[in-house]
């Protein structure tokens, strides 16, 4: 039996804190240790081991989280070798996401739809890819702000990877109304259009500008931030004062920094808000009950993210 000491060391650079924040947890590693992991390229800045080593470790489960570094050209292998070598789960990042469907024998119907995945359930000789992602932003809503998507108008400014995700999870979920703003207005339209072909749901895309956005997003239940504006200091405003909806919620999935200008709005004008924070751990939640088949710790999770993201004790 060993003993293991799991050390991250993140950088501040990109957690805009002042230093570099440390996670240690012991774990004993026996000959029924269930491993489970992250594949991705580069891997070295993922903050997962923290949040599943740290949940396993609550609920006394005998698991370990490790992080995989999977060059794109050896993804089809690395596959094949988790299955062979009786890993119990894995999460896919960037840049894996949608190339690893073929090396995959079901998929979940939002992973199917997605064209992506994040989870890789592994369980009797079989892979099935799961896509947490926007399940774990709409829990993060119930959850946190007792917000159900089910028959709500919802404003989602831009359409890339995460607005993507999670604009299809919350159509699926049942939501009325979606209107993509965006600078590129072809990728929007895009997705707008997969969104009426795919679900129930009816979605429209219009330019990231001030026009557009008094004319609907005052009137809409959710209103979402999925770009990347926000997370640097200089970052200009998305959208005026004026234009956020009248009662309803906001939410960024941006998680550092904690409250972007974004979110200081919605609470000047006394609206719900909610940052990416709950996005991140409930998107690891449902990976973790899927792998372990156990309800998840998600405040033990959060705990180990905001002691790594933001250094809290
Ligand atoms: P992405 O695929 O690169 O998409 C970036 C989006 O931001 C696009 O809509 C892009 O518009 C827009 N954008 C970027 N710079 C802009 C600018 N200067 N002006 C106007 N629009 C701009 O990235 P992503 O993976 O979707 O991530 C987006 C954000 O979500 C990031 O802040 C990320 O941290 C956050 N996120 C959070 C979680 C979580 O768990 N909380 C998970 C994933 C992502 P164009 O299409 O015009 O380029």
């Amino acid at each position: 039996m060993y003993t293991i000491r799991l050390q991250w060391l993140y950088s501040c650079e990109l957690f805009n804190t002042n230093q570099d924040q440390e996670g240690i947890i012991s774990v004993i590693i026996t000959g029924k240790t269930g491993i489970t992991g992250i594949f991705g390229y580069p891997i070295k800045h993922t903050l997962s081991p923290a949040m599943h080593n740290n949940a396993f470790k609550e609920l006394g489960l005998d698991y370990v989280y490790v992080p995989f570094s999977v060059h794109p050209d050896g993804l089809k292998s690395a596959v094949q070798g988790a299955l062979n070598m009786g890993v119990k789960g894995i999460n896919v990042t960037i840049p894996h996401k949608e190339a690893i469907l073929p090396h995959l024998d079901q998929l979940t119907k939002e992973a199917k739809i997605l064209g992506a995945v994040n989870t890789v359930e592994i369980s009797d000789g079989k892979l099935i890819g799961h896509n947490t992602d926007g399940p774990g932003f709409i829990k993060s809503i119930e959850k946190e702000l007792g917000c159900s998507p089910k028959g709500k108008h919802i404003a989602i400014i831009g359409a890339g990877g995460a607005a993507r995700g999670v604009g299809i999870s919350l159509a699926l979920a049942g939501a009325r109304n979606i209107v993509f703003f965006n600078r590129s207005l072809g990728r929007a339209e895009k997705l707008a259009q997969e969104i009426n072909e795919k679900t129930e749901a009816t979605a429209e895309a219009m330019p990231l500008e001030e026009n557009f956005f008094k004319k609907t997003v005052p009137l809409v239940d959710i209103l979402i931030n999925g770009t990347s504006i926000g997370m640097n200091q200089e970052d200009k405003e998305i959208i005026n004062e004026d234009c956020y909806p009248k009662s309803g919620i906001v939410v960024d999935m941006i998680y550092s920094p904690p409250k972007t200008r974004f979110l200081e709005t919605a609470d000047k004008l006394g609206l719900n808000y909610l940052n990416g924070m709950g996005m991140l751990v409930y998107q690891g939640a449902l990976a973790f009950e899927i792998w372990t088949r156990q309800k998840a710790p998600v405040q033990c999770m959060k705990d180990s993210l905001l002691r790594v993201i933001y250094g809290k004790q």
